[in-house]
């Protein structure tokens, strides 16, 4: 069986600290793998690591810096198969679902070429009598990512790449649950020219990451993963003087107006709802129809959709998706289901007792789906992250909006109508931080930001875009006087104290 050390200076390195966690393989339901969990001696011994490499390379000019990212680019492109493979089977999502999880990392590396330009700062001539100001970007140093499950090649590529361009060594710790990739990723940068200790992987769990936490020669956390640990990390960061980015979990809602396109709703719904099983922290989980008669027309249309869905092994490019990520995370999604009905909600679907033939043992579940939910409900309440999609009808747009604006999450929100004026009205009035008119999933594009509102991020700035590069750089303000010098020209007269 395959065992995962570390990835430190540009080498594989075993773990030292004897304590292990196994790797699924969640189609099969089978152990893969298993990795290493860094103590806090292993994660110093990569700080140190990191620490000795990043003044060479924040000295390096910055276009050379990109040309790294670029063939890095081109790297990922030749190894695209192997890697979403290797994704598919330690994460659970189909083969074509985790390409796009390869892909959405991608483009922000590609937006990271542009570095050079992004990382120029601002000049002021002549701002008092013979006083020029200006400004430059710096990397701050060593930096950290902390990364879910649930995006093992997005993620990672979220937060290394604009870190790295800028100057900065990063010390990533991704998920135990499926650390492959994030290791793949680290040796590919090597291959692409990166010089050892820039990127060291550091895999573990709660002790790798208070580690980090504490390390004095870490400056910046970027945190992913579920609203608890994403608040801890924020404020034990912040604690020791770090700059701190720490995005939480979700409950997406999607308002649906009478004079929405049914079909078009319903295959954005369902797609959204259920696309990765539910784990994805974008995922639609409340449909919200305003009037009854839009939430009777959508449940018939929903009920026989999401009884069809196609749940399939993640080397089935045909299956809708595929099985959860471990199976106490099945169990955790059923007992919700469970939940659900004591609270009572009407489970119009029940997925749980499906079975995928030839592979019993694997982590699968059917599609769920509750109707007349209401807000006082756990299942509405809480994030499950599972294949469960739940109706909660109500009677007005502004009953609609107000459920989105109360929800204590605020990662991402859609709205389906052909009204603009309803849509431009929802889009200045929501608050959450990513909306979607008639977009199911509005995931920003790289060159945007991405980020959530409420108790869905903690501390400021987004991940990617132009944001990425104030977080991962400080700005240094030079304000300077020349006192008159040699240009008067020559003195032929021998000088003298006059
Ligand atoms: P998680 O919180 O369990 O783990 C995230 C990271 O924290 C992992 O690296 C893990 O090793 C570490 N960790 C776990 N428990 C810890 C503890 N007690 N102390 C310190 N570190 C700990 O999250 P997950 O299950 O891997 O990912 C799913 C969650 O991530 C969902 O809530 C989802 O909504 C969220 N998510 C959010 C975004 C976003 O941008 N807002 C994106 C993707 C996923």
């Amino acid at each position: 069986m395959k065992t995962y050390g570390h990835f430190i200076g540009g080498e594989h390195v075993a773990g030292k600290s004897d304590r292990f966690s196994d790797v699924y393989e969640p189609m099969t339901g089978e152990v893969r793998a298993r990795v290493a969990l860094a103590g806090t001696a292993e994660l110093r011994a990569a700080v140190e690591n990191a620490r000795a490499a990043q003044p060479g390379w924040a000295a390096t000019n910055p276009q050379r810096r990109a040309r790294v990212m670029m063939k890095f680019i081109d790297l990922l492109h030749r190894n695209y198969d192997e890697l979403a493979e290797l994704l598919a089977r330690e994460h659970g999502k189909t083969v074509p679902d985790a390409r796009g999880d390869i892909q959405r990392g991608l483009e922000v590396c590609e937006f990271a070429l542009g570095a050079p330009h992004l990382m120029k700062g601002e000049y002021t001539e002549g701002a008092g009598p013979g006083i020029d100001i200006y400004s430059m970007r710096q990397p701050l140093g060593v930096v950290a990512g902390i990364t879910p499950f649930n995006f093992p090649a997005m993620i990672p590529m979220w937060k290394f790449a604009p870190a790295i361009v800028c100057g900065n060594a990063f010390i990533l710790k991704p998920s135990e649950r499926d650390p492959g990739v994030p290791m793949r990723l680290a040796e590919l940068m090597i291959e692409a020219g990166l010089p050892a200790g820039i990127l060291n992987v550091v895999n573990g769990d709660k002790e790798a990451v208070d580690a980090i936490l504490d390390d004095p020669d870490i400056k910046a956390v970027g945190f992913v993963g579920s609203t608890p640990i994403a608040e801890y990390v924020y404020s034990r960061a912040t604690a020791s003087g770090k700059r701190a980015q720490c995005f939480g979990g979700a409950k997406n809602h999607m308002i649906i107006m009478p004079d929405a396109d049914l079909d078009q709703t319903v295959d954005a719904l369902i797609g959204a709802g259920y696309g990765s099983a539910g784990e994805r922290c974008m995922a639609v989980s409340v449909a919200v129809p305003v009037g009854e008669e839009t939430a009777n027309r959508l449940m018939e249309k929903l009920i026989p959709r999401v009884e069809s869905l196609k749940i399939g092994p993640s080397t089935d490019p045909s299956a809708d998706f595929g099985p959860v990520v471990t199976r106490a995370h099945l169990d955790k999604i059923k007992d919700y289901v469970e939940i659900g009905i004591e609270e009572g909600a009407t489970l119009a679907v029940d997925g749980r007792g499906f079975t995928m033939q030839g592979y019993e043992n694997g982590f699968y579940m059917g599609g769920c789906l509750f109707d007349n939910v209401t807000k006082d409900m756990r299942i509405y309440k809480e994030e499950i992250f599972g294949p469960v999609l739940s109706v909660v009808r109500a009677k007005s747009f502004h009953e609609g909006l107000a459920l989105a604006n109360d929800h204590e999450y605020g990662n991402g929100v859609a709205i389906f109508t052909r009204d603009g004026d309803a849509a431009r009205d929802f889009a200045a009035q929501v608050d959450v931080g990513m909306v979607g008119i008639n977009v199911p999933i509005p995931v920003p594009i790289a060159y945007y930001t991405f980020g959530g509102w409420k108790r869905s991020a903690f501390g400021d700035l987004n991940q990617h875009g132009p944001d990425a590069i104030r977080f991962y750089t400080k700005t240094k303000t030079v304000t300077s006087r020349w006192p008159s010098g040699v240009k008067d020209g020559a003195e032929f007269v021998i000088p003298t104290m006059r």
